[in-house]
């Protein structure tokens, strides 16, 4: 279902082009698709801190729940709406964070025909939604647009290994397309044509009469156009992930504290570099609000292996339980970690919060949602 319901009993002004210019940064109202889950919700969060912010988040539920945005329900800036981004949404706003699209591989695997058709279709319509009101987008990617990478660490100029018929081929290859997508549009429809239209109103405007009407012929075509920013998400945790959504963190967290071994996918020396989600949302606000299109990659670089963050896990948690290895999954990764170089220089964001930091603070959201208490 689309909507474009106001819940604000005073809505702010109808949005305009020119809010996403520097001349005018006040009263944003911010659409978040797939905002019901882990990073949208915290995402929401955040946004929601700025008064001037009016927050819609669009989700189909699939990995997301209401629950993750209980705080918010009934707030008059903010409006949940039941949406599947495979179908058009007619609304208006002035940025969009398009994150909508099930990270976990176990959930993405499950319906892969689903996924690809979210990554695809679903950015197709948001694409869609941002070229007719003008706003700007920002589309979640991932650093498993690498593929197996065969460059190590990975900078955004890396064109990645990927397998194009493989099981993770619908979510890494489905982001591949997304991206694409988003640059044919920012090629097509983006703020290049900006040039073009001033060329052409610069040619036009002797003919046109009244002032007014050229004010108007100026004020459209100058700054209605399609604004992208692509962010490259490296493994990200913190409180909310699914406890049992399969990623190798909420995995051994939840292992740890119901007494469970630590199941390490073999060989053990696989590696990831794990942000927490306070530092990702940190990173994906400053790429939007800043002038670079990206590709960005925002991850933490701290690497580890699977093994090594088994032994951290039970040590920080539940010293007393084992660790063991079980078969792998098809086409794992054997290495990632971000070059981070183009965050730090273009958007002058590093990661804060160390796994040693950020793993407790995951811990204490855990224990709460198991009812498992500190002994
Ligand atoms: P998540 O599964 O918790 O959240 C995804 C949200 O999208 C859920 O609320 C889900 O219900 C919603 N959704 C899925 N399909 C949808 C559809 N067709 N229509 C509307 N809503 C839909 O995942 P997350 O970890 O919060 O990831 C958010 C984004 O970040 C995703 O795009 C993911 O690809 C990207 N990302 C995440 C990570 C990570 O480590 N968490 C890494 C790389 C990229
Ligand atoms: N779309 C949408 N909301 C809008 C505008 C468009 O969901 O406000 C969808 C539209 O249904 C289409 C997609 O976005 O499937 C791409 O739209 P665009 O106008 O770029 O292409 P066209 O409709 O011309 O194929
Ligand atoms: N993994 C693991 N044990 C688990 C779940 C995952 O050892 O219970 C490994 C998996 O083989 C992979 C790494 O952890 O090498 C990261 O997997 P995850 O599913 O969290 O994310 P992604 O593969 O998308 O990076």
């Amino acid at each position: 279902a689309s909507s474009d319901k106001q819940t604000s009993p005073k809505p702010p002004p109808s949005p305009s082009p020119l809010r996403n210019s520097k001349f005018c940064q006040s009263n944003m109202r911010i659409l978040i698709s797939g905002g019901a889950g882990f990073i949208g919700s915290h995402l929401v969060d955040k946004l929601m801190e700025n008064e001037k912010n009016e927050v819609i988040v669009a989700d189909n539920y699939f990995t997301g729940s209401k629950d993750n945005l209980k705080k918010w329900i009934g707030h008059p800036r903010f409006e949940l709406i039941r949406h599947d981004v495979t179908e058009p949404l007619l609304i208006e706003v002035d940025q969009i964070y398009h994150l909508a699209c099930p990270a976990s591989p176990i959930f993405y695997k499950y319906n892969p025909v689903k996924t690809i058709k979210t990554n695809v279709i679903g950015t197709l319509n948001m694409l869609g939604l941002a070229k007719r009101v003008g706003a700007r987008i920002l589309l979640t990617s991932t650093s498993e647009v690498y593929g197996d990478p065969l460059i190590h660490p990975q900078p955004e100029s890396y064109w990645g290994n990927v397998n194009p018929i493989g099981v993770r081929s619908c979510y890494d290859e489905g982001k591949r397309v997304a991206e694409t997508l988003m640059f044919d549009y920012h090629r097509q429809h983006g703020i290049g044509q900006l040039q073009f239209l001033k060329a052409l109103t610069l040619t036009f405007l002797p003919v046109i009469s009244s002032r007014f009407s050229r004010f108007l012929y100026v004020l459209v075509f100058c700054f209605v156009f399609i604004e992208i920013r692509i962010a490259r998400i490296f493994n990200t945790y913190g409180p909310r992930m699914n406890i049992d959504d399969g990623r190798v963190v909420s995995n051994f967290i939840a292992q740890a504290l119901r007494g469970e071994a630590l199941t390490v996918q073999k060989p053990g020396t696989q590696t990831r570099s794990f942000c927490y989600v306070s530092d990702m949302v940190d990173g994906l606000m400053r790429l939007m609000e800043g002038d670079d299109t990206g590709p960005i990659n925002i991850g933490n670089p701290g690497e580890f292996t699977m093994v090594e963050l088994a032994e951290t896990v039970k040590e920080l948690i539940n010293p007393s339980i084992e660790i063991k290895m079980v078969e792998n999954t098809p086409d794992d990764p054997r290495q990632r970690k971000p070059d981070i170089t183009k965050a730090k220089e273009v958007l002058g964001w590093e990661p804060k919060v160390k796994l040693r930091e950020g793993l407790p603070l995951m811990e204490e959201d855990f224990r709460l949602r198991l009812g498992v208490h500190k002994n």
